[in-house]
């Protein structure tokens, strides 16, 4: 990447459930040399750990059973240089594998929304923020987690495109999931996480869009180095 690559900076990455996110983040992250850190896992990874713990039955999240189980709850990261990403593991138990079936997706919303769950991750992403070089993605990481990020990208795009990236990406795993049931969820989960209570979605004032619909990883890629240099720039003025 032709990037006046100078001063290490945050790159806060949020928007829409799958458009991409995470793909986008992680190859920016890899050009740049910086950490790349999946907050979505994060979520995910306390809902994992909610089912396999009796906090959710039935798809009825039990709040105050996920928040008394949250102190046995230890999230890490390792580099896999295979996935050129961090897995997440949950008390030493590699976990990444497990996190992004439908029925995880079906609960990491309600599970998402609990105060007690985002004080901890926020807590642990600004720590792993601290000394800057990480693109982090998520949807409150402009607005909440890192509001001083020097460079903030807002990600959407069709959820009729969102719903089919993630049905490829599911069938090519081996998972019996149908279109709709995904387009459901995709649906569902925007609706949630931009209307709950504590740091809703939403584009930061200082955010710029990417709309990716119609755009290949390439064009993206072209779109963020303008982006990143332009922001370099500014900041060696
Ligand atoms: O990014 P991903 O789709 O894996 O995120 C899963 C869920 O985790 C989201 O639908 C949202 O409810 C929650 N989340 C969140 N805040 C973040 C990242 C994810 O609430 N920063």
């Amino acid at each position: 990447m032709e990037t006046l690559n100078r001063r290490k900076i945050i790159i806060a990455i949020d928007g829409f459930s799958s458009c991409g996110k995470s793909t986008f983040a992680k190859s920016i992250a890899a050009r740049l040399g910086y950490i790349f850190i999946d907050t979505g896992a994060m979520y995910r990874a306390v809902t994992l750990y909610a089912l396999e713990h009796g906090a959710i039955r039935s798809g009825i999240v039990d709040e105050e059973r996920v928040v008394a189980l949250l102190p046995e709850i230890t999230i890490s990261f390792r580099f896999n240089p295979q996935r050129g990403a961090s897995d997440i593991y949950v008390n030493g138990d590699l976990v990444e594998g497990k996190i992004r079936t439908i029925e995880v997706s079906n609960c990491v919303s309600p599970v998402s929304s609990i105060r007690e769950v985002r004080e901890k991750l926020v807590a642990m992403q600004q720590q792993m923020g601290r000394a800057r070089g990480v693109v982090m993605d998520g949807r409150d990481i402009g607005t909440v987690v890192f509001p001083d990020a020097e460079l903030k990208i807002y990600m959407t795009a069709d959820a009729k495109v969102r719903a089919e990236r993630r049905y490829i990406e599911l069938t090519e795993k081996g998972d019996k999931v149908s279109f709709e049931e995904i387009l459901d969820n995709v649906i569902s989960r925007d609706k949630a996480d931009m209307s709950r209570a504590i740091s809703p979605l939403r584009k930061a004032d200082d955010a710029i869009v990417l709309d990716n619909s119609a755009m290949s990883v390439e064009e993206q890629m072209e779109w963020f180095e303008h982006e990143f240099n332009r922001v370099q720039a500014a900041l060696a003025e």
